[in-house]
């Protein structure tokens, strides 16, 4: 067993007086993929050395499988690491670099071998063991801080940006790998990245942090479809969730204010409580769901004008100008097949179900 929990957690760093992190309390599940994600200076590697044992803890607990770890240091937590900076042995070469948390556990002869060669060869390292790592580019490199991280199987395995420095084709390669030792080993992860697309092809569940504070932790699936706040609702997706102003007419009703009037969505069968009739809202809606047409003879749509059309090869993005909301633009992600031109008019169509409304920064809808 090896569940992870952050209780109340804090991080406050004496030089600077920085507050790193907030008050953080989650949980990682035994046998869990979790990914920590959130923009640069987050409290993302604040969080990770502190469950890793490398930092210290300012207020709060950690507790592995219920026990506080709080004094305990790396090696008595049991944790593999493997970190943005490779942290290698430069004067062992790759092999024993592998081996080397094999043999610190008292580890001998074939067990050691087969174990590294079996990491080696999922890693694509085979060519390389009997070199130094230091006459090895840093995507290699990278490569043996991870090898050495997933040779054995710990309690717990902390990655912070373990692919940053490998190009863009052997990073796909290896995240595919990863998850696949996870899964092979029973292992439980905590990976640690800026990069959503990285989080979400990985993780059993994404855990948000910004200012060092957490925003949400939940399925890809819950924090696209009911995201806690503007915050993640901006960060989750590409492109990001549109947000327009509006108000909230009934229980089933939010209107947007135009020009020539009111324009009403309705969002039934799905029930706001009483007290939010009248609230000024921000209205979210995902570029992915909306439904493009060039009719609108329908409820729940609004007219606008396309001002740019991006063909990404596998599917289109038009950004659009809506028609009686001067400035406003909305982005919709259609089919590659489609074809709108500049400066035509098409309807947006706001299905029932995709309607997401925020009070200020937190989600009600
Ligand atoms: P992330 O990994 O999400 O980029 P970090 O945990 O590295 O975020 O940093 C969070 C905040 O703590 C940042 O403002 C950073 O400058 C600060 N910080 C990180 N390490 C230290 C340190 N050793 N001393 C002082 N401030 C630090
Ligand atoms: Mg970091």
């Amino acid at each position: 067993m090896s569940k992870v929990e952050a209780k109340n957690v804090w991080k406050i760093y004496p030089r600077g007086n920085v507050v790193a992190v907030q008050d953080l309390t989650f949980t990682c599940n035994h046998g869990e993929f979790l990914a920590i994600l959130g923009p640069s200076g987050g409290g993302k590697s604040s969080t990770l050395r502190m469950l890793a044992g490398l930092e210290e803890i300012s207020r709060g607990e950690i507790l592995f499988d219920g026990k506080v770890v709080n004094h305990l240091g790396p090696a008595e937590r049991n944790v593999a690491l493997a970190f943005e900076s490779y942290a290698l042995y430069y004067r062992l070469n790759v092999y024993e670099n592998i081996a080397f948390p094999l043999r610190a556990r008292g580890m001998k002869g074939k067990e050691v071998d087969e174990k590294v060669r079996f990491i080696a060869d999922m890693l694509e390292l085979g060519p390389y063991l009997k070199k130094l790592p230091g006459s090895l580019a840093g995507g290699i490199q990278q490569r043996i801080s991870l090898a050495r991280a997933l040779v054995r199987r710990p309690n717990v395995t902390l990655l912070d940006e373990p692919l940053s420095h490998m190009d863009q084709r052997v990073r796909h390669e290896i995240r595919a790998r990863i998850r696949h030792l996870h899964d092979e080993l029973g292992l439980t992860t905590i990976y640690v990245t800026h990069d959503q697309a990285e989080a979400i092809s990985l993780c059993d569940r994404l855990l948000i942090i910004n200012e060092g504070r957490l925003q949400q932790i939940g399925t890809v699936e819950e924090v696209w479809n009911r995201p806690a706040n503007k915050f993640v609702a901006y960060f989750i997706g590409e492109p990001t969730m549109n947000f327009i102003p509006g108000k909230v007419e009934t229980v089933q009703q939010v209107v947007i204010l135009t020009s020539s009037g009111k324009r009403a969505f309705s969002f039934e069968p799905h029930t706001l409580p009483e007290q939010y009739v009248g609230a000024e809202v921000t209205i979210g809606v995902r570029p992915q769901q909306i439904e493009v047409s060039r009719e609108g003879n329908r409820t729940n749509t609004i007219p606008g004008t396309v001002k740019i059309v991006e063909f990404q090869g596998d599917r289109t993005v038009l950004t659009v100008e809506l028609d009686d909301l001067a400035g406003s633009e909305v982005k919709a992600v259609v089919s590659a097949q489609e074809r709108y031109v500049e400066g035509e008019t098409v309807w947006f169509y706001f299905a029932p179900s995709i309607i997401r409304l925020f009070e200020e920064e937190r989600l009600i809808l």
